[in-house]
């Protein structure tokens, strides 16, 4: 079969997947990389518009003459829900196609609540923010959710998630959907900042770890351009390998020596008081690396050497090109990081740190509902969901 017999059979859903990118193209561009006649073209072009999911572009610069319509994603087309719920706070955002925020609200709200009262509390938050934005409940295509602990991510349930009572095995988008009529897709907090950490800061890297180092410490890995979930749902959760330094420290995971015993933000304010130094948690740890305390610093950089150790497997077990450190440790801000590149610039092969940038996150406290944003809009934007939207 010719190339031209097996483009013929190319719907609005494939012609669909060059223009979500949002990049304004021309019927003949269109054309040119789909082998495509531009007859057929301007057909799907024009359902596409029909569907309201694709919008003309005025050229900004014209250099003369008529200049050619273009083409690109309408990003107001439809509205996503992106909720962030960690262990004491959540965020909740409508965001258009395009993941700008249209309205957006972040609480205190307690995890340990269980999951009828939280996602209670995330359903009525969205709708009051749905209404903000001035849309109807059906614009929504999609909701996105992260949680504090692992998913199973093909049914959005949560598996023995350590501090999530009550959340064990629970439906979430069986709950969420006898409320509202939209896929629903659910992940671990830290696999959706990886997403939201990509978007925001690294569009198009197809190999980028992000780390967060809070009370816990874990990693979200996009190799190949996608999100490494696992068996279990627990790739990169880092947190209980065993560190060099560590050998006699207990871990409450109920084993010694973890990286999380040694370097996530309680066990450095443990460290500290050790040393005669007022620090109770992690935030003040944070305080008082900005305030210049020696003792503090020295700590702060000792974790992200402790951080950078685990992270040289890490590096030759998956050649990222970016690691990005967030969660509330990473305020501390260089300190830590200067710890993790001593460890992994030194000891990883010349060629896999070659290229390799170890940065603060960029996305920081907004990484984790930017990529639950992300989350449901690959959904949304998928041949599968937009061939239902195409029939419907
Ligand atoms: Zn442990």
């Amino acid at each position: 079969m010719g190339g031209e017999a097996a483009s013929a059979g190319m719907g609005v859903t494939e012609l669909f997947q060059l223009l979500r990118d949002g990049v304004p193209r021309t019927r003949a561009q269109l054309a040119k990389s789909t082998g495509l006649a531009r007859s057929t073209i301007a057909v799907r072009v024009d359902e596409l518009m029909r569907m309201g999911l694709v919008t003309p572009v005025a050229e900004a610069a014209s250099t003369g003459g008529r200049p050619p319509s273009q083409f690109a994603l309408n990003p107001g087309a439809r509205v996503v829900v992106a909720a962030d719920i960690g262990a004491s706070h959540a965020t909740v955002a409508i965001t258009d196609l395009g993941a700008t925020i249209l309205a957006e609200r972040t609480e205190p709200l307690d995890i340990t609540l269980g999951p009828v009262p939280v996602l209670t509390w995330t359903l009525e938050t969205a709708l009051a923010l749905l209404a903000e934005a001035g849309r109807p409940a059906r614009d929504i295509a999609a909701i996105g959710i992260g949680v504090p602990g692992p998913v199973e991510f093909s049914t959005g349930r949560p598996v023995n998630p350590p501090i999530m009572p009550g959340w064990d095995r629970f439906d979430i988008p069986g709950w969420v959907r006898q409320h509202l009529d939209a896929p629903v897709l659910v992940d671990n907090d830290v696999n959706i900042m990886a997403l939201g950490e990509r978007a925001t800061a690294w569009p198009g890297t197809e190999h980028l770890m992000f780390v967060k180092i809070a009370t816990g410490i874990g990693a979200g890995v996009i190799s190949g351009g996608q999100l490494l979930r696992g068996a279990q749902g627990v790739a990169g959760d880092i947190g209980h390998v065993r560190v060099a330094r560590g050998s006699d420290v207990p871990c409450s995971c109920g084993n010694r020596g973890c990286l999380e015993a040694l370097a996530s933000g309680p066990a450095i304010a443990r460290e500290l008081r050790g040393q005669g130094v007022d620090a109770q948690n992690g935030n003040d740890v944070v305080d008082l690396v900005k305030h210049g305390n020696i003792d503090a610093i020295q700590a702060v950089r000792q974790a992200g050497r402790d951080i950078g150790e685990v992270l040289t497997a890490c590096v030759s077990l998956m050649n990222p090109s970016v690691i990005a450190i967030g969660g509330s440790m990473a305020r501390v801000g260089e300190h830590l990081i200067a710890g993790v590149r001593e460890v992994v610039y030194t000891r990883s092969t010349p060629l896999a740190t070659e290229h390799l940038s170890i940065v603060q996150s960029s996305a920081a406290e907004n990484a984790g509902v930017s990529g639950a944003s992300m989350l449901a809009i690959e959904h949304a934007l998928s041949p599968a969901a937009l061939h239902m939207l195409v029939t419907a």
